[in-house]
């Protein structure tokens, strides 16, 4: 049986008094929300915190609000309130697609939509997701000087390697805000080996358009080795072009093109390089459709 190291542990009472927590214990003290990532890596040895700060209790961090155009997910939001929200279905269906997909409803019930995207695993489903739709995160700090401050990061500029995000050993991740546009249509694809797995690979698209013109785009790809889980220069090939299928299909294999996946246990890269093009203009159709072709405001 795998054991954690000896470790503290201490119930947090209020973001300030997580930040303080994380302030005194220093570098070696690790938040813990829903513990489906942290855990399993203690129990493996791959982290070992000498403290443990439990954030469970802080109830605020766990709502959602749809205010002014921003869809505003808490970081202790579990996977299951994301995915039984009706107004999330309505306002960014990618996002119920993503959640649908990730693991098994134990984990969803637990797991949180912050840990997730702190833990920054390059097969995280949220982390193409949050990327294709621009969301932004809020995070919470405590200067040196003991200001409090809060900072916002774009989402494309939150993650900075495998495993690693631009929040600070001292930081909290509080908020994600999503920005909603009632013209866009969004849509989530996963290929997994087996229901409920780890992405082989997925694709996030949302598409806004004038007319039968894109005029903003936004693609995100998950477990492909995409520089910041973004298909950039898809997305500059797409913008300003007429939303149809043959240019959907181009803007994959631009996608696929500028990813690098590498082999591992769930698949060849070039295999994998084939889904990225293959999903992204599968994102793409679904998304446009239910941007009012089809399915409108509505998650499937
Ligand atoms: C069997 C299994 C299958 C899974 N399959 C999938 C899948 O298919 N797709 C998918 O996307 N995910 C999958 N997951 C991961 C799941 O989504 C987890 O919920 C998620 O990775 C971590 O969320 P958590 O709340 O459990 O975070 P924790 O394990 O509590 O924390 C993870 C990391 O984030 C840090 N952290 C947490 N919250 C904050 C915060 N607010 N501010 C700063 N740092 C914070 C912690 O210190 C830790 O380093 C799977 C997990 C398991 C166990």
């Amino acid at each position: 049986m795998q054991v954690p190291a000896q470790f503290e542990y201490q119930r947090a009472t209020s973001v300030e008094h997580a930040i303080a927590l994380l302030n005194r214990h220093g570098p070696e003290s690790r938040v813990v929300a829903g513990g489906h990532s942290l855990i399993p890596m203690m129990k493996l040895r791959l982290a070992q915190p000498e403290m443990l700060i439990d954030i469970n209790d802080l109830t605020e961090l766990a709502e959602l609000h749809f205010q002014e155009g921003t869809l505003r997910l808490g970081a202790l939001l579990r996977h299951a309130d994301l995915l039984a929200s009706p107004e999330v279905g309505l306002l960014c269906p990618m996002l119920h697609d993503a959640e649908r997909v990730i693991a098994d409803p134990v984990v969803r019930n637990r797991g949180t939509v912050g840990g997730s995207v702190c833990q920054a695993d390059p097969s995280e489903d949220l982390s193409g997701a949050f990327c294709a739709l621009r969301a932004v995160a809020v995070i919470r700090g405590c200067s040196n000087a003991g200001e409090a401050y809060t900072r916002t990061v774009p989402m494309r500029e939150f993650f900075t390697g495998p495993y690693q995000t631009v929040v600070a050993d001292a930081e909290l991740l509080v908020e994600l805000q999503v920005p909603i546009f009632p013209d866009a249509g969004s849509a989530y694809v996963k290929v997994d080996r087996r229901s409920g797995d780890w992405a082989v690979a997925a694709a996030a698209a949302v598409v806004r358009f004038d007319g039968d013109t894109v005029t903003d785009v936004g693609i995100g790809l998950t477990a492909v080795g995409a520089r910041n889980f973004v298909a950039l220069e898809a997305e500059e090939y797409l913008r300003g072009r007429a939303a149809r299928a043959e240019h959907f299909a181009e803007a994959g294999r631009i996608a696929a093109e500028h990813c690098s996946p590498a082999d591992d246990q769930r698949g060849p890269a070039d295999y994998k390089r084939h889904l990225a093009g293959e999903l992204t203009a599968r994102a793409l159709e679904r998304a446009v459709a239910r941007a009012g072709r089809g399915v409108k405001w509505r998650s499937r």
